[in-house]
């Protein structure tokens, strides 16, 4: 099962936050049938918004959007306190060649672009408040790079960032997905920061260490090396998606009696695709009729 996990290490100057989300990572790729390059981002950013999305609240939600002029187009994922997290991208068939040291070329088809993050809270609870959005433009575009820009750059919180996914060629295509954040919080020894990096630089990659049974605790010692550390918390990551027949529903009652109408005589039917989790929506013409009565209904009592 997925997990993540925070921890703290020398007396709570750096924040330490490690996941593993090989089965998040598979049931997106399943979900959108994206190409191996895609698959590799896409997992990269839903992991990458799973480790920044540990620090929310209940009630809280965390977007992160690409906007990349490489074939990709964009890439979305959002994290909620629950550890539920869901994500897209805009061309799960964009592809390229693997680079010369026989990675995915990542960097390649997401090329440049803009990095957003919108925080939000209470969304459920109706006491919306105005979004945090911090944005930063894409340096590296191999995604763990850009994750770690942002934090320096917008949260002013200097950080090393590792995200890796590692496919086969049969289902289910991820053998190994997650990642580490290692936060520098204000009033870290300038020392201990030179050898984190020194360590996270030579540490081996998380997924060659996932696909050997690491979990997240695993990820942070290989990354920290002799520094100890301690673990906080732990939750459940996976990928699940807000959308239900019942959202479909009404999200096609409110398009209104005319629409609601037309779509019944042209096509007998109403047909929603969710964008975030692929799910499709299929209303039939006795479920169309309903909204209709409904909306007359409503008509009346007014
Ligand atoms: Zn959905």
């Amino acid at each position: 099962m997925d997990k993540l996990v925070v921890g703290t290490a020398t007396d709570d100057t750096v924040r330490l936050i490690a996941a593993v989300t090989t089965d998040l990572v598979a049931e997106a790729v399943h979900r959108h049938q994206t190409s191996p390059t895609a698959s590799a981002a896409l997992g990269r950013v839903l992991t990458g918004v799973a480790l920044l999305g540990a620090s929310l609240k209940d009630f809280d939600r965390l977007t992160v959007r690409v906007e990349a002029d490489g074939p990709i187009e964009g890439i979305v994922a959002e994290a909620k306190s629950d550890g539920s997290v869901r994500g897209y991208v805009r061309n799960p068939a964009a592809e390229l060649p693997p680079k010369s040291d026989g990675k995915f070329d990542v960097s390649g088809i997401v090329g440049g672009g803009m990095l957003y993050v919108t925080r939000e809270s209470g969304f459920d609870l109706g006491l919306y408040r105005d979004p945090y959005v911090g944005s930063v433009p894409i340096t590296s575009g191999e995604l763990a790079e850009d994750f770690a820009y942002y934090l320096a750059k917008s949260e002013q919180i200097p950080s090393a960032v590792l995200l890796g996914v590692l496919l086969q060629n049969t289902a289910p295509f991820v053998t190994a997905s997650g990642g580490v954040m290692i936060q520098m919080m204000p009033g870290v020894n300038d020392h201990l920061v030179t050898i984190i990096e020194d360590t996270v630089g030579r540490a081996p990659h998380v997924t060659t260490v996932i696909n050997e049974g690491a979990t997240p605790e695993d990820l942070i010692a290989v990354a920290l090396g002799e520094v100890e550390f301690k673990i906080l918390d732990e939750r459940a990551v996976r990928f699940d998606c807000s959308c239900s027949y019942e959202r479909a529903v009404s999200m096609i009652s409110a398009l209104g009696q005319q629409e609601v109408s037309s779509m019944l005589a042209e096509d007998g039917r109403a047909v929603m695709t969710c964008g975030f989790c692929n799910e499709t929506y299929r209303l039939d013409a006795s479920e169309l009729e309903g909204i209709l009565a409904r909306e007359n209904g409503g008509a009346s009592d007014g």
